[in-house]
């Protein structure tokens, strides 16, 4: 039974930062390169007299959705505040130090003091609570979370999507790309007309060492080739049918395909769909309590 939910935003704290005193540099455009994830993270930063005036990040192989959060957002935020202490994204470390890194040494060759700007004061402001309403608050947005939001909303139910980190996606967002199609059209209209739950169950035991959850694995075998059917149709996901199946030792039969783009399309596809299905998405938003009223739960606290 769906219930109306209550979704409400507790005390957020916003850091804001003041510039960097008398900062002077060489006006110019300077570059420099630092590690990331993905490898070399190109920038170039332009100077006036005392301002960074722009940070530019060139061609990089940072994660799209996660590394790229912090290429989209860490340069703003350095010219916003004149600093070299601003925070980095939380799940994006390595993007965010890079980007930094290379932003100080470029800083360093323009004359400018990196000890300075890396010196943030910070001050809280506070923004008051807010209660937002929806049938259903769904905590995630890691696959589970976004299908569900996907879903809930096709059945014309108000959805609030909270997600504890700057992007949406967890694991799918840097997993191997790859799904089971068990029972769907695809692997059917692919030729594969002898595979089964049963059969899929008999694989996952032996894999599992006989220690599977039975009732899970149950609605798994069951469920996942219907499900892949509306996620290909309904939800926009899309597999490499032209790549065919994979070969992975734990499956007796061809039932594992790839997502197009692996996890980075499906994580794309997936943000379009929930974009398009209209859930209200709250990224940075840890959910922290449940609020219970008559042993029932009728809200999140966030
Ligand atoms: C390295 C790796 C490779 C894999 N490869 C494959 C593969 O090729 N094919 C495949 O089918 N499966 C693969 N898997 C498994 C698959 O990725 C996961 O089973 C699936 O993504 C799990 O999705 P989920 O939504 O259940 O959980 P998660 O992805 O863990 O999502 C949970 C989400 O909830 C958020 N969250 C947690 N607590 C809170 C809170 N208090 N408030 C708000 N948000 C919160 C998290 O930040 C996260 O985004 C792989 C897994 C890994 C780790």
């Amino acid at each position: 039974m769906i219930r109306r939910l209550t979704f409400i935003s507790a005390l957020t704290a916003l850091s804001l930062a003041s510039s960097a005193q008398a900062a002077t540099f060489n006006p110019g455009t300077y570059t420099a390169v630092a590690k990331g994830n993905g490898g070399d993270v190109p920038v170039a930063v332009t100077f006036t007299a005392n301002a960074i005036q722009k940070v530019e990040i060139g061609q990089n192989k940072e994660t799209p959705g996660i590394g790229s959060v912090a290429i989209d957002n860490l340069p703003k935020s350095i010219v916003a505040k004149q600093s070299l202490g601003v925070e980095g994204v939380a799940g994006a470390s390595i993007t965010s130090k890079a980007i930094l890194t290379a932003v100080a040494a470029c800083v360093k060759q323009a004359g400018g003091n990196v000890d300075e700007l890396s010196k943030v004061q910070q001050k809280q402001a506070i923004v008051p609570a807010q209660t937002l309403n929806a049938d259903i608050a769904i905590v995630g947005a890691g696959a589970a979370g976004q299908t569900a939001a996907i879903r809930a909303s096709e059945l014309g139910k108000k959805v609030i999507l909270l997600e504890k980190m700057p992007f949406a996606g967890g694991a799918a967002a840097v997993n191997g790309g790859t799904v089971v199609i068990q029972g769907s059209k695809i692997q059917k209209d692919a030729g594969i007309k002898d595979d089964s739950p049963a059969i899929m169950t008999d694989d996952y035991i032996k894999n599992g060492h006989n220690l599977n959850d039975r009732k899970m694995l149950s609605l798994y075998v069951n469920n996942v080739g219907s499900m892949v059917d509306w996620a290909t149709t309904y939800a926009g996901m899309k597999l490499n049918t032209k790549a065919g199946f994979t070969n992975e030792a734990e499956h007796s039969k061809p039932r594992v395909m790839r997502w197009v783009d692996g996890a980075q399309g499906a994580t794309r596809n997936f943000k379009a769909a929930v974009e398009k299905s209209g859930t209200k998405v709250l990224l940075g938003t840890p959910a922290k309590e449940l609020i219970v009223k008559d042993g029932k739960v009728v809200g999140i606290k966030a």
